[in-house]
């Protein structure tokens, strides 16, 4: 019973196809993996830039955090005074304080005290006479009376200053202050105790040291990463750093948190920015992941490759073995008869004995020839065949080939023509008995695969620095997408007479060899229907090893006698 169902004829395509499956098999999810690694590359890149951002914004947030810390820091120490100081009127201690702990960062200090007048007694701390004194106007006081205004007016008012902590007035510029209000026990206002920054201390030691210090936090290779920084005032004048004609993209700005809020802290990265750095992982993620999977690929199709060629060749094995098997059986079973025949003397004609002799000496050269190529072949693909080159004359070979062919040509009824066309070829270094060995080969086939064709032509000729052997039969030809192969060894058209024609595969995978050892090639020109030639082109400047006349020698200088069959054949 035939099975033709749909199952069935799905099962024999994929057994057909199964290279192909196993490289779908891969490639397909190599492909939805390369794909979905590509979106998660592409977010990682958005997420880093959003990152890279974040760590600049975080760098330059310590900064200010660190400035914050000093200054409040400062003012804590210097400027937490008792109020039973105001309302002991023991202001000389703190004189004493300040004179004692320095403050640093401070470029004025001065109290506003409201116990002995209503408005204030405003004094500032005199650094030559340690003591606090009363101050002339100037821009500097003006600047400290306007500051201590709110506390003022809280104090006429006799209001109550609950949640006090200590503020910041950096209405001019010039004159920063950060002032502490000191309250008794009921919360009224008993004094203002204040500080006027040291604009020159911030800029030149206090700023360049807190970058100083978050820099390696932030960014261990900082300085490699080529980050600078600027800080400008309201005025959008430099405070410090390198002036930058910098690109918008590459900035990021932040502002102090406590003091100096007017000021702006810019960061910029002259050798590339977050976005940049995102782009570049980008890019070389990809172009990694591209060549690795091209790599993989390659790997791949490289081993389905030799899978396929393993594939065929132990299905071609397999054939050679039942095809030589075949080939040997008839003849030695025809022979085993007539050698019978002959031993029990019921052969009495003596023109019968002839033709059973002839038939007998006939099949066994065949099987000779046979087998020759059998060990040939073995030779060549363990690399221990050898050739002996030796000054030749082409002709010779050529001649003595056909004649040994002779018997077994014309019982098959054939004709052989040979042409020598052109001045007689010149002798060149050669093994002829290999020569002889491929020649007979190719009148093997010419003989084989002639169908009902009986001429064959064997034509010898100089053709410039070559000399050419074409073996010319009328026979079933070779199609063309077949005519590379049938050089591989093992190879048989599975077309026409093959299953009719008995033979091993090798004989052409033989001659070709042959021929490349003679530093020559070996070409087909056929025609299916119309027959075939097969031309051995061999170079005249080949010389011996050992010079011509030499002792016989192995090999020639491109030697490839020792090495396997090639399977790529070498057609025309
Ligand atoms: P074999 O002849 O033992 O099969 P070969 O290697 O000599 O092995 O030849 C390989 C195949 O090439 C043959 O099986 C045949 O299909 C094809 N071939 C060789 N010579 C001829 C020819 N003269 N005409 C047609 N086909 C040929």
């Amino acid at each position: 019973m035939r099975e033709d169902g749909l199952p069935a004829r799905l099962a024999a395509f994929l057994r057909r196809h199964t290279l192909w499956e196993a490289f779908a098999a891969v490639i397909l999810p190599l492909v939805v993996l390369l794909g979905l690694q590509f979106v998660w590359l592409k977010r990682l890149q958005e997420t880093s830039a959003i990152a890279g951002r974040a760590a600049l914004d975080n760098y330059l947030e310590a900064i200010g955090s660190e400035v914050q810390y000093f200054y409040r820091a400062a003012a804590e120490r210097a400027l937490n005074i008792p109020p039973e100081v105001f309302e002991e009127g023991r202001l000389d201690q703190v004189a004493a304080q300040w004179t004692q702990k320095p403050v640093k960062g401070a470029a004025r200090l001065f109290v506003v005290d409201f116990t002995q007048e209503m408005y204030g007694s405003y004094r500032v701390y005199d650094e030559e006479s340690h003591r606090l004194i009363a101050f002339p106007a100037s821009d500097e006081a003006m600047a400290i009376i306007s500051a201590a205004n709110p506390w003022q007016a809280l104090r006429v008012r006799r209001g109550r200053a609950e949640n006090l902590a200590i503020s910041v007035d950096e209405r001019n510029p010039d004159f920063r202050i950060i002032l502490n209000p000191i309250t008794d026990d009921a919360f009224r206002i008993v004094a203002v105790a204040g500080m006027i920054l040291d604009v020159e201390f911030f800029r030149r030691t206090l700023l360049p040291e807190a970058i100083r210090k978050s820099l390696p936090e932030f960014f261990p290779r900082g300085a490699e990463e080529g980050l600078e920084i600027m800080v400008k005032d309201a005025q959008g004048r430099l405070m410090l750093g390198v002036d930058h004609p910098a690109d918008e993209a590459e900035v990021v700005i932040s502002r102090f948190p406590f003091v100096f809020g007017d000021w702006t802290l810019i960061l910029h990265s002259h050798s590339s920015s977050p976005v940049r750095w995102a782009r570049a992982n980008f890019a070389i993620n990809v172009t990694l992941s591209t060549l690795l999977a091209t790599l993989l690929v390659s790997g791949i199709i490289l081993a389905l490759r030799a899978a396929d060629r393993a594939m065929r060749l132990s299905q071609m094995k397999s054939d050679f073995v039942s095809n030589v098997s075949h080939e040997l059986r008839t003849p030695l079973a025809s022979i085993r008869v007539f050698g019978e025949l002959l031993r029990l003397g019921r052969v009495q004609s003596p023109e019968k004995v002839r033709e059973y002799g002839e038939y007998i000496e006939r099949e066994s050269r065949r099987l000779s020839r046979l087998i020759e190529n059998i060990l040939d072949f073995s030779r060549i693909e363990s690399g221990r065949k050898t050739y002996h080159f030796e000054p030749c004359d082409v002709r010779r070979v050529v001649e003595s080939t056909l004649q040994s062919f002779d018997m077994y040509l014309k019982h098959n009824g054939f004709t052989a023509r040979l042409e020598v066309s052109g001045e007689p070829p010149p002798r060149i270094a050669a093994d002829a008995d290999a020569l002889g060995l491929a020649l007979h080969n190719l009148l093997d086939n010419a003989v084989k695969f002639s169908g009902d064709a009986r001429a064959i032509e064997v034509r010898l000729a100089r053709e410039g620095d070559e000399i050419s052997i074409a073996v010319r039969d009328h026979g079933v030809g070779i199609p063309a997408e077949e005519q590379r192969k049938i050089f591989d060894r093992f190879h048989r058209v599975s077309t026409g007479l093959v299953h009719e024609v008995k033979g091993s595969g090798l004989g052409l995978s033989l001659v070709q060899h042959i021929v490349q050892v003679h530093g020559g090639r070996v070409t087909v020109d056929s025609e299916p229907g119309r027959g075939s030639t097969f031309t051995l082109r061999l170079p005249i400047g080949l010389e011996t090893p050992a010079g011509p006349g030499g002792p016989p020698a192995s090999g020639t200088p491109s030697d490839p006698s020792r090495g396997t069959l090639a399977e790529g054949g070498q057609g025309a």
